[in-house]
């Protein structure tokens, strides 16, 4: 079992875009084990990613179950995210951002496509804003050297959490113009309002 130091933000490697896995070695078997090794040693822990530890390999590894439920370890190899729709708010935390968490714009629906543990292809949907469709953008992201905070929808509230740990600023030239989901999301927010349901906030976990 190896418990490997999680990378923080600030380090040069979570900006890094990670490559492709041209084989599904030992070396990167060891990795995904790592991954997971290290991903549950947090309490609150859901999902990891390759570049996270150090390594930028396009890998990623979650499991949603909850405490009281056995685990569900999903390996990502290679994924691409080949469908996404819908627009939902957020609140997020990462591993890479202690005590942090923010409220970040994310597609409400994805579908992935990506290689297993053992090199197998398979399609996964995730669909209206679960938590599994959440953390497969985060930690897709990862891949890509986006961070959650580069989605905040209050930037400046999100600086001074930063600024709160002496943690960098969002960087404006990583910060994403997403004005369509924002947009998307303000509209149905109101919505809710008027029906006067309170707009659903799924508890905040670390990916
Ligand atoms: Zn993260």
């Amino acid at each position: 079992m190896t418990v490997l130091k999680i990378l923080t933000y600030g380090d040069e490697i979570l900006r890094t875009p990670s490559k492709e896995v041209h084989k599904v070695s030992a070396k990167i078997h060891k990795i995904v084990d790592d991954l997971f090794d290290t991903m549950y040693s947090y309490n609150n822990g859901i999902g990891l990613a390759a570049p996270q530890i150090g390594y930028n390999y396009r890998i990623f590894v979650l499991d949603l179950a909850m405490d009281n439920e056995p685990p569900c370890p999903i390996v990502f190899i290679n994924p691409k995210i080949i469908k996404k729709w819908g627009a939902i708010d957020s609140f997020e935390g990462c591993l890479s951002f202690p005590d942090i968490y923010t409220h970040v714009r994310r597609y409400e629906s994805v579908i992935i496509r990506a290689k297993d543990r053992k090199g197998r292809l398979f399609t996964l949907e995730a669909k209206d804003g679960s938590l599994l469709s959440r953390a497969i953008q985060h930690e897709y992201d990862h891949l890509e050297g986006t961070l959650f905070v580069d989605h905040a929808r209050n930037r400046f509230e999100t600086d001074h959490l930063l600024a709160e740990k002496g943690l960098p600023q969002i960087d404006s030239e990583y910060l994403i113009e997403e004005s369509e989901l924002e947009q998307e999301i303000i509209e149905k927010q109101r919505n809710s309002d008027k029906n006067e349901d309170s707009v659903s906030r799924n508890p905040a976990d670390c990916c």
